[in-house]
C-alpha cells in the first residue's frame, strides 16, 4: 500500500502530524520505537491543559485519539532508512519490513548525553534536570546547582538563579573573570571542586560530593547535556543541518520542510529550543504542509 504520508516518531510531534494528516483524510503509517525523551520525568510541564501530567499518560491519551481515525495506521518498530523520492519513498524497518508513502515526516527526536557522575543518572528528569521552564517551578527558593559542562554553562547559571540561591558547580573547570564577576553580581557561588557523586533518597537529591569526601547541600542540579538525533535517517537522506547550542538540528522551512523534497520534520530534531507544545505545534504545521502539498 502506498500511504499519502510515513511518519517516524510517534510522540509530540509525531502524533501531531499524522491527526492533521488524517484530519485531511488522507493515509498515514506512523513508525514509532516507543521512547519518548521526556519518559525520564514523573511529570511534565507548561504544555497547555496536561501541567504536572505524567509524560506517558499524555501520549497514551493522544495515540488512542489518532489511531481512532480510520486512516491511521501504527507500526511498532525501528525506522532504519528511507530511500526513493517525492511521491515514491519507501522506509525500511529493522526487522525487515517495507513501508511506502509519497511524503515523510521526522519525529525521531533527540536524545541526552549524561555526564558519567555517579547518582546522577537515576535522578534525570526528578532532580537533575535541564530546563527550568519544565521543573524549575516546583524548586523554586531551594538549593539549586549548576554542573559546568560547556562554556555556555555560566549563562545558564543567570538563568537558574532566577529561580532560587544557586551555586556553579566548576567541577574542576575554569571561569573567566568578568563571567565570576557577572554572577556574584546575582549573588551566585562558585565552587570549584570537581564533583564525585550524588546522593539522596530515591530520586531526591539532598548532597552533591566533592573529590575531597566532604559534601554540600543541594535540591536540584541542571545540566546542559548535549544532545544527539536518534538517527541516522535525515543525514544518509541529505537533509542540511544547522548546529544549535547543545546538538545539530534538522533545518526546515516555515512550514517545516527540510532541504529535501518531499521530507518534512518536526520536534526537538528541527530546533535548539526543546518543549512539548513546540513539538506538537511543529507536527501540526508539518501535518498541514504534507496536506496541501498533495493537494496542489
Ligand atoms: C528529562 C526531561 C524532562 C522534560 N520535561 C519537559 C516538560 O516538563 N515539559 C516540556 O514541555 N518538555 C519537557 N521536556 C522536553 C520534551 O521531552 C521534548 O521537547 C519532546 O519530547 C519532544 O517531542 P518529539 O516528538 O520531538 O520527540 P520525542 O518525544 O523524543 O519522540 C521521539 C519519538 O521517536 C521515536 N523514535 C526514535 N527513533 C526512531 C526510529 N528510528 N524509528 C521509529 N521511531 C523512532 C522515539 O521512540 C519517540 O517515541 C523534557 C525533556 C527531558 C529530557
Amino acid at each position: 500500500m502506498l500511504h499519502d504520508a510515513i511518519v517516524i516518531g510517534g510522540s509530540f510531534a509525531g502524533l501531531s502530524a499524522a491527526t492533521y494528516i488524517a484530519r485531511g483524510r488522507r493515509t498515514v503509517a506512523i513508525i514509532d520505537t516507543g521512547l519518548p525523551r521526556n519518559r525520564f520525568a514523573a511529570h511534565s510541564h507548561g504544555f497547555l491543559g496536561q501541567d504536572g501530567s505524567e509524560p506517558g499518560a499524555i501520549l497514551v491519551t493522544a495515540r488512542a485519539q489518532v489511531e481512532a481515525y480510520p486512516t491511521v495506521s501504527f507500526i511498532s518498530g525501528e525506522a532504519i532508512s528511507v530511500s526513493g523520492a517525492r511521491d515514491g519513498f519507501v522506509v525500511k524497518l529493522a526487522d525487515g519490513t517495507e513501508v511506502e508513502g509519497r511524503r515523510i515526516v521526522l519525529a525521531f527526536g533527540v536524545s541526552d548525553s549524561l555526564p558519567d557522575l555517579p547518582g546522577l543518572r537515576e535522578r534525570w528528569g526528578n532532580s537533575v534536570i535541564h530546563c527550568p521552564y519544565c521543573h524549575g517551578f516546583e524548586f523554586s527558593g531551594q538549593q539549586l546547582g549548576v554542573l559546568n559542562m560547556h562554556p555556555r554553562s555560566s549563562h545558564q547559571v543567570q538563568l537558574i538563579s532566577e529561580w532560587g540561591p544557586t551555586t556553579f558547580y566548576l567541577n574542576g573547570g575554569e571561569i573567566a573573570d568578568d563571567a565570576r564577576g557577572e554572577l556574584e553580581k546575582r549573588g551566585v557561588a562558585i565552587e570549584s571542586r570537581p564533583v564525585t557523586a550524588l546522593h539522596g533518597e530515591g530520586k531526591s537529591l539532598s548532597a552533591i560530593e566533592f573529590a575531597d569526601g566532604t559534601e554540600r547541600a543541594i535540591d536540584a542540579l541542571y545540566i546542559g547535556a548535549p544532545t544527539r538525533l536518534n538517527s541516522s535517517i535525515a543525514a544518509e537522506l541529505g537533509c542540511a543541518m544547522e548546529e544549535g547550542q547543545v546538538g545539530p538540528f534538522i533545518r526546515t522551512d516555515g512550514m517545516k520542510m527540510t532541504s529535501v523534497p518531499g521530507v518534512y520534520a518536526a520536534g526537538d530534531i528541527t530546533r535548539a529550543m526543546h518543549n512539548v507544545t513546540f513539538a506538537a505545534s511543529d507536527g501540526v504545521m508539518a501535518g498541514v504542509a504534507v496536506h496541501a502539498s498533495l493537494i496542489f
